[in-house]
């Protein structure tokens, strides 16, 4: 096991039925935190849970009731809530002319609308706690922007403005709200691209590899333990430098 960093506290980790949301709870277990896993689909994050130790919590993160009703379970469990990662989502890429409204909505609604319920449920808890970290999952995407990916580049910087907002909002709770970027990783969302666009994406990438859901929860596991104390409304990059 890597350590104690994480002894005692209490993480939820939203899309984290596979994928880089099941990585990051297994790190935060593995240094030590209790976990509660949170997907769309309930068989999924089941076999996640029970995979790694955690609890397993069916949640619609487009859903006000069922984040209220996932942070509440946390902590009442638990007794408090540490970490909060907004993790879920989706991709419904088309360019422009074929892309439709509900293919922009549906994007808009998991990541912005759901980071952002998650972000207002997790710090209820956390500011009468006086502690707690936030972790938004951003992309990339959402700094440079990618063709056909118009729903999606919006959806992601609008994750960094919300993390911007809510972390000035809440610093003097001692509650700290971050962002990560992830570049290209290997999970099911990029299994689903054409391979000679994952090739052509990889080969732009200045360490020439795409990552693993593993070197995301790296910067996860930072973020939410005191190593980062002083960090907050930050954005970091974990892209092999990718669109520096
Ligand atoms: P993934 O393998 O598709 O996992 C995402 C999980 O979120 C899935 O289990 C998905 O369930 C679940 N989910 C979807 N809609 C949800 C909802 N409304 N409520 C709760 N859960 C929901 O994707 P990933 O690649 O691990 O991506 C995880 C995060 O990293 C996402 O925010 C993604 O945008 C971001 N990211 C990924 C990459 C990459 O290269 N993979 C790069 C940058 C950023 P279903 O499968 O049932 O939809």
């Amino acid at each position: 096991m890597p350590g104690s960093l994480l002894d005692q506290r209490v993480a939820v980790v939203t899309g984290a039925g596979q994928g880089i949301g099941l990585e990051i709870a297994r790190s935060l277990r593995d240094y030590g935190a209790q976990v509660v896993l949170a997907d769309i689909d309930a068989e999924l994050v089941d076999k996640a849970a029970n995979e790694i130790g955690g609890i397993g919590v069916c949640c619609d993160v487009t859903s006000e009731d069922q984040v209220h009703n996932l942070v509440a379970e946390a902590s009442s469990k638990f007794g408090r809530l540490d970490v909060f990662v907004n993790n879920a989502g989706i991709t419904r890429d088309a360019s422009l002319k074929k892309m439709t409204v509900a293919d922009f909505d549906a994007v808009i609604a998991v990541h912005l609308r759901g980071a952002w319920l998650g972000v207002r449920e997790a710090s209820a808890v956390m500011r009468e706690q006086k502690s707690g970290s936030i972790i938004n999952i951003s992309s990339l995407s959402g700094k440079s922007g990618n063709p056909g990916q118009t729903n999606y580049s919006a959806a992601k910087a609008g994750i960094v403005g919300l993390t911007k907002a809510a972390a000035k909002e809440v610093a003097h709770h001692n509650v700290r709200v971050n962002a990560i970027q992830p570049g290209l990783i290997r999970t099911a969302m990029t299994a689903a691209m054409p391979p000679d666009v994952f090739a052509e994406r990889e080969a732009a990438i200045p360490m020439k590899r795409a990552g693993e859901p593993a070197e995301v929860a790296g910067a996860v596991v930072f973020l939410a333990s005191d190593l980062s104390s002083y960090v907050t409304g930050a954005v970091i990059e974990v892209g092999g430098g990718r669109n520096i």
